[in-house]
């Protein structure tokens, strides 16, 4: 029988760590959000990114910049870069038509990078150099982690290479001597190299794509995707049939699993930032 990995009580767990740091900090660590679109998503995340703050005593601002340029973008982000009441700092997810994350990334300063968005942060992250990984990442890594998956040696297959989720994935993988294939929209034979992996994580954005034929016997699996329901219910699903994964070891659910450690790791980036 598939374990459920609990990512609610993996959350609890991480937000014990930040409340320590957050209490030997010399003021309480600030977050700022930059928010440049009225998407429905965005603001449902930002609004819990808001309470997960409040919960663990940092500080969130959120400055709404709907449909700003660029320029506007890129000027708010250095502004915040250079405030020192400022710890962390998240340019959220979509921007304006036409602009990319990587445009306005770079005018997040590094060591506030607490969503990795800063090409700087990924380059880094290559590097084994510290840095903050995308939180969406890192949160991969922290379940793994927390749930005591051996990684040394383990195949880890990935499948999705943004520079969000996917690449940073394999990257912290990697650091953890892990075996690492990353998949994408034209690999060939996706369901036997998935079929090869003792570790899967599914980023991809497709709803209940990865079925019983993508799972080895033993695999933990971890579903990063958050998809609507395409039979038209109201909840979220996420890119792995959960009704068919009877062979994983465990597996994240959705909701439940990466997301509450995703808006956690966040607060631990910003808790850690203000530290130094
Ligand atoms: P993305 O930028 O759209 O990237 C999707 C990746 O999946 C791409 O690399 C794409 O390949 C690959 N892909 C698409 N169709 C495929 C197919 N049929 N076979 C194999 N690979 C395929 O998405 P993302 O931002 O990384 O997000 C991925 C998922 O994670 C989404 O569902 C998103 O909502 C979710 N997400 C969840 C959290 C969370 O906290 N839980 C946070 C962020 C994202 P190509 O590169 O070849 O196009």
């Amino acid at each position: 029988m598939t374990r459920l990995i609990d990512g609610r009580a993996i959350a609890a767990e991480i937000a014990d760590e930040v409340k320590g740091l957050v209490a030997r900090a010399p003021r309480p660590p600030r977050l700022a959000v930059v928010l440049p679109s009225d998407d429905e998503a965005a603001g449902w995340y930002v609004r819990s990114i808001q309470r997960t703050a409040s919960r663990v005593g940092i500080g969130c601002q959120v400055d709404e910049l709907f449909e700003a340029g660029a320029s506007v973008i890129a000027r708010r982000l250095d502004v915040l870069s250079s405030d020192p009441d400022v710890d962390g700092i998240i340019c959220q997810t979509p921007l304006p038509s036409g602009l990319r994350l990587t445009d306005v990334g770079s005018h997040i300063a590094p060591g506030k990078d607490v969503d990795g968005a800063n090409p700087v942060s990924l380059g880094r992250l290559a590097s084994g150099m510290p840095s903050f990984a995308p939180a969406t990442a890192a949160a991969v890594l922290e379940i793994l982690q927390r749930e005591h998956v051996r990684l040394t040696g383990a195949r880890a297959v990935v499948v999705g290479r943004s520079i969000v989720v996917g690449k940073p994935a394999a990257l912290l993988l990697l650091a953890q001597d892990a075996t690492v294939t990353v998949c994408h929209s034209r690999t060939a034979d996706l369901a036997a190299v998935c079929a090869s992996a003792d570790v899967l994580v599914a980023a991809v954005g497709r709803a209940r794509m990865i079925g019983a034929e993508y799972i080895k016997p033993g695999a933990v699996v971890i579903d990063v995707g958050t998809n609507p329901d395409p039979s038209g219910g109201d909840g979220l699903v996420g890119d792995v049939a959960a009704d068919e994964a009877g062979a994983a070891e465990a597996l994240t659910p959705v909701p439940g699993g990466v997301g509450p450690v995703t808006t956690m790791m966040l607060m631990l980036h910003t808790a850690r930032a203000a530290a130094g």
